[in-house]
């Protein structure tokens, strides 16, 4: 058993202009420390991920949101130009490829672990997509790879409880949007609060897990409230298949947050998600990159969560 990597190399096309902190550098950054440390070679590289179809997109979004989309992503890619849907969220001439791509390698991700393919899958990925709600793009977002592939676990391949976990910096409104109240899925997620977007104090639902921590939170402290506030509900929920949302912007390193774990808390974590898996789902995790824009600490992050997934 192994853990696969998927991306493809039209995700680092989509550029929201120079400056913006989610760039194509991130992905560099981290495929060049992957190569560096040597942990590339003790993964199951997929660089071919396929695009999601629209069919798969709507298992999550709205059908005139998808069409929407579709249209203007679609005209850019043919004409140039760009469309900024807020100051922070703007599409280019690449974007429509690379959101594809990206909720796709969810998908085929999903698909690698169930067949039994690999244990457990990484998807380096961007856009992110935590905070695409059913009808909106929003915080860098579009498509909402994960719960894409959430749905995609439960509607086509018939599981029955799956779990989603979110530790990026920021609240995962997106995908509390779609997912409150479907109650096949369990939503756990820390975030800091108040930031960006500025939701989640008050869960939309009862299968939603909100752990909303205050500024200069450290990673001592999160892991108590991990052990406290989800882990119960997790292993009472007893999920079949675990995906997360995996967002290294809580590093203390990075600008966009001003929290303060380290790579040992993304490891120490990663370790409690992997044992739950392989007590309740047979190990079975997809894992989608969200955010993370200190690019070392990113790459080192992401790595420190790679080497607990594949066992090194
Ligand atoms: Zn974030």
């Amino acid at each position: 058993m192994s853990t696969a990597y998927f991306s493809h190399p039209e995700c680092r096309l989509h550029d929201m202009g120079p400056g913006h902190p989610e760039c194509p550098q991130r992905l560099d950054a981290i495929t060049d420390h992957l190569r560096a440390t040597g942990l590339d070679v003790a993964l199951d590289l997929r660089d071919d991920a396929p695009p999601a179809t629209l069919p798969q997109i709507e298992r999550a979004h709205t059908a005139r949101y998808v069409n929407e989309l579709a249209d203007l992503l679609q005209r850019l890619r043919d004409t140039g130009g760009q469309h900024a849907y807020d100051p922070d969220t703007i599409a280019g001439p690449a974007t429509w490829a690379a959101v594809l791509r990206a909720a796709g390698a969810a998908v085929a991700a999903t698909d690698a672990v169930l067949a039994g393919e690999v244990e457990n899958a990484f998807c380096a990925v961007r856009p992110p997509g935590h905070h695409a709600t059913r009808d909106q793009t929003m915080g860098f977002c579009f498509f909402n790879n994960v719960a894409v592939a959430a749905r995609h676990a439960l509607d086509v391949h018939g599981l029955k409880r799956v779990a989603i976990i979110d530790f990026d910096v920021h609240h995962g409104n997106g995908t509390e949007d779609i997912i409150a109240g479907d109650e096949r899925v369990l939503m756990c997620s820390f975030f800091q609060h108040p930031l960006y977007p500025y939701s989640g104090a008050v869960p939309k639902g009862t299968n939603m897990v909100n752990v909303p921590v205050p500024p200069y939170t450290r990673g001592g402290e999160l892991r108590e409230l991990i052990d406290a506030m989800w882990m119960p509900r997790l292993e009472e929920f007893a999920p079949q298949m675990l995906f997360i949302s995996a967002g290294f912007d809580a590093h203390r390193e990075d600008e966009l947050g001003q929290l303060g774990l380290v790579e040992a808390d993304y490891e120490w974590i990663t370790r409690r998600l992997l044992a739950l898996a392989q007590r309740h789902a047979q190990g079975r995790i997809v894992s989608c990159l969200e955010g993370g824009y200190a690019l070392s600490a990113l790459a080192r992050s992401v790595a420190a969560h790679l080497r607990v997934l594949a066992g090194v």
